[in-house]
């Protein structure tokens, strides 16, 4: 097992937060606010209003310095702006449209925010210190429509998809519990929702985190996590940014798969591949595929087998996990037994695997499991 960091790295401690501290604030929804988002506009979109409103271009990227480097939540303290104009921005504009509803800290140091929505929902994100890495692992949309019946995030279905601006506050507000000196350097879109089901928000947001004027991440050091819907990957592939693309694979054969990422019983495995395969040939990324590791379901070891059989001739890496149990669901974690026996079929059938222990049991751990709980109390 490699200790490198992945982008399920990420996914771990989406899943796997030991909680130290935890500070709930209010989770009701703020009062309307019919102001633009800031954080919906490209630079090239806010250029645009300000040249219409007979200021210069240039000030565009002095705000944006403002907000993405700057760390600035506010346009009064923008000193380098003419105070007309901060007026009229806070007039038009709002930077931050949420608020922090939960806080948890683990003791390794990561933090695993509940982000309050304007409209009253709530989505989660989370930061991680891992070495030199600043890691933050955000979410696409309100819950969640493909119903992977392991996971707390789909349990109650879709809300609605994320703005740009969501999915970009949501890095800022992670962004602001670094140190001064620190910067984010890796970022994953495996938090809650399918990310390729709210493609153009997701790449618009991502956007705004790879260019020079916003966060100035590398697409190479950002990772985009799908079930995988084969029409949307080959819409990333078009669009040419070199994203990492995870494929959630969870199963070796179609029936398994179909039980247990419903969506997967109207596009099948070989669908899923292929779509991957083109994204692979398109963009020259390596694949990483997730396999969320079932005890007594998806740990057999034909199941292994089968996945060697799938994987062997494919430039890729596998990432399993044992499962961490969501309250409310029957699925259990492997016996390390059946972890070692999956993990040896796998590495000696050829195939590059990255096999991760869990790290703790706390309550509110899961990914969706934070919103879930605080909204049953
Ligand atoms: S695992 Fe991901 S795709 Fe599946 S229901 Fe949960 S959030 Fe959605």
């Amino acid at each position: 097992m490699s200790s490198a960091w992945s982008p399920f790295t990420a996914l771990l401690v989406c899943v796997n937060l030991p909680v130290i501290q935890s500070e709930s604030a209010s989770s009701s929804a703020p009062a309307r606010d019919d102001r633009t988002h800031l954080l919906d506009l490209s630079l090239a979109e806010f250029q645009t209003w300000l040249t219409e409103h007979g200021q210069p271009k240039f000030r565009a990227k002095q705000v944006f310095g403002w907000i993405y480097e700057k760390r600035v939540r506010d346009f009064d303290a923008m000193s380098d702006l003419p105070k007309t104009l901060r007026e009229q921005l806070a007039k038009e504009f709002v930077i931050y449209r949420s608020q922090e509803a939960a806080v948890q800290t683990s003791r390794d140091g990561t933090d695993k925010l509940l982000v309050g929505l304007a409209d009253g929902g709530e989505v989660e994100c989370v930061l991680l210190r891992d070495g030199h890495r600043r890691s933050i692992c955000v979410s696409s949309q309100v819950g969640c429509a493909m119903g992977c019946v392991f996971c707390a995030s789909g349990l109650d279905g879709v809300d609605r998809n994320l703005t740009r601006g969501e999915i970009v506050e949501q890095m800022l507000r992670l962004q602001a519990r670094l140190e001064p000196g620190e910067r984010l350097s890796h970022i994953v879109m495996m938090g809650m929702g399918e990310p390729l089901a709210n493609l153009d928000r997701v790449l618009g947001a991502l956007e705004t985190a790879r260019s020079a004027e916003g966060l100035g991440i590398s697409p190479r050091r950002i990772t985009i996590s799908t079930v995988g819907l084969p029409p949307a990957i080959d819409r990333l592939a078009k669009n040419g940014v070199p994203y990492n693309l995870a494929v959630s694979l969870h199963a070796p054969n179609e029936e398994l798969r179909s039980q247990l990422v419903p969506v997967n019983e109207k596009i099948g495995i070989d669908a899923v591949l292929a779509a991957a395969d083109r994204y692979f040939d398109a963009s020259g990324r390596r694949l990483t595929f997730e396999y969320v590791l079932l005890g007594g379901v998806n740990d057999a070891p034909e199941h292994a087998r089968e996945l060697a059989q799938l994987l062997r001739h494919r430039t890729v890496l596998l990432n399993v996990i044992p499962y961490n149990p969501v309250e409310g669901l029957p699925y259990v974690t492997p016996s390390k037994r059946s972890i070692a026996e999956f993990r040896q079929i796998l590495e000696s059938g050829g195939v590059n695997v990255m096999f991760r222990q869990r790290k703790g049991d706390e309550i509110d751990a899961a990914c969706g499991q934070l919103r879930r709980n605080r909204n049953a109390k």
